[in-house]
């Protein structure tokens, strides 16, 4: 089955007893037993609920992993694959990871004695120079956010098992529809569902998918302990959410292409990030692990002091943080997503002054352009 059929299907009639067609919300905490020492499969709903298990599956079927957990944000399914790893373990993550990542390793996981190194994943070199002894994971975003670097996948998945490291990839910004990261060797793929999953920016929640029988258990283990769950309204919403995702990328993607190829020819931008641009480096990796490219670019104007002018002049483009909605969202990583990591870091990143981010819906693209346009009115000198 294709998998544009898969996403359409998920949480389809789930309740067998009335053959409802949308998933319904079980808005129960507990479930009643039939007999001493009998139950329905439900018990509290911190531990199962119908809901959440139909999105659940739906995930995991999607990314072709063994199970799948639902938790109550991005960060919250973060929180649960930190948890993985005990004290003086040494995890290597993405050096241009979203900034919460950053945030809840260094000032909350730290404390515990997690040791981190954040390196550049789309150099396998500098990754393998990064393990040492204590080393248990390697933790990646491809593209990272905001400036949209490529890790090649099946590299560091065979340069992980070469030292018994767990490859975990952060899947956001080209969900399964466009890669799937467990297809190419990794162990555990994570979501914010808050961006393209649910895709409307009306709910958070965030995702796991993992393969093999241990690590889903200690998963599912650390999701009930810690109680990071989604509820049964934002799973429903999420489910909802997920059907449209083909066309809903489809369409993101074929405008991206169109607004960054036309940001490339304008005398104010110097530099655009997007790797389906002929010019990107990094395309051929992209096409070998991927399906696409995503809906995500990054612009660097050639003076900072356009940068609030755009920002207050865009109308339709609404300048909000967040990222995969149908509505296009600009934002100022700089100053917003990537505020928690240090300026110099920020700098040598090249998340400076004049990068603008920008995630585009699905409007008419002349509209989106026409936007982009009128907002910049400075006399190039
Ligand atoms: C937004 C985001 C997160 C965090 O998810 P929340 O749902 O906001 O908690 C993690 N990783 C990436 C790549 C994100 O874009």
């Amino acid at each position: 089955m294709q998998i544009t059929t898969k996403i359409v299907q998920a949480g389809l009639v789930t309740d067998k007893t009335t053959g409802a067609i949308s998933t319904p919300i079980y808005q129960t905490a507990t479930f009643r037993h039939p007999a001493l020492g009998e139950s329905t499969g439900y018990d509290y709903s911190r531990t199962k609920n119908p809901t959440r298990q139909a999105v659940e599956i739906a995930i995991a079927t999607l990314e072709e992993g063994d199970a799948g957990y639902a938790f109550a944000s991005g960060m919250a399914a973060i929180t649960a694959i930190a948890m993985l790893y005990g004290s003086g373990a040494h995890l290597i993550i993405t050096e241009d990871c979203y900034g919460g990542t950053y945030r809840v390793f260094e000032k909350i996981f730290k404390q515990f004695g997690l040791q981190v190194s954040y390196v550049n994943t789309a150099d396998v070199q500098a990754v393998r120079s990064a393990i040492t002894g204590d080393t248990r994971a390697i933790f990646l975003e491809t593209p990272t956010n905001p400036l949209m670097k490529i890790a090649d996948i099946q590299a560091l998945v065979a340069l992980a098992k070469e030292h018994q490291l767990q490859t975990i990839v952060d899947n956001t910004f080209l969900t399964p529809y466009l890669q799937k990261p467990l297809s190419l060797g990794a162990d555990i793929v994570i979501h914010s569902g808050s961006k393209y999953l649910a895709g409307h920016n009306d709910v958070i929640c965030g995702l796991i998918v993992a393969k093999g029988a241990e690590l889903c258990s200690k998963l599912a283990f650390i999701q009930n302990s810690t109680g990071m769950i989604l509820g049964p309204q934002d799973s429903w919403l999420l489910l909802r959410g997920i059907k449209t995702l083909a066309v809903r990328l489809d369409r993101q993607q074929e405008n991206t292409l169109i607004i960054a190829q036309w940001l490339e020819k304008q005398k104010w931008v110097n530099k655009v990030y997007y790797p389906g641009l002929e010019s990107s480096p990094q395309k051929e990796l992209q096409n070998r692990q991927a399906s696409g490219y995503g809906a995500m670019l990054s612009f660097e104007v050639c003076d900072a002091k356009l940068v609030p002018q755009i920002l207050q002049r865009l109308k339709l483009i609404q300048f909000a943080e967040s990222l995969g909605g149908v509505e296009s969202l600009i934002t100022f990583p700089f100053v917003q997503t990537h505020a928690d990591i240090p300026l110099e870091i920020r700098l040598k990143l090249g998340v400076n002054e004049q990068l603008l981010r920008f995630s585009v819906g699905i409007e008419s693209v002349t509209d989106l352009i026409e936007d982009l346009q009128q907002a910049v009115v400075h006399e190039i000198s």
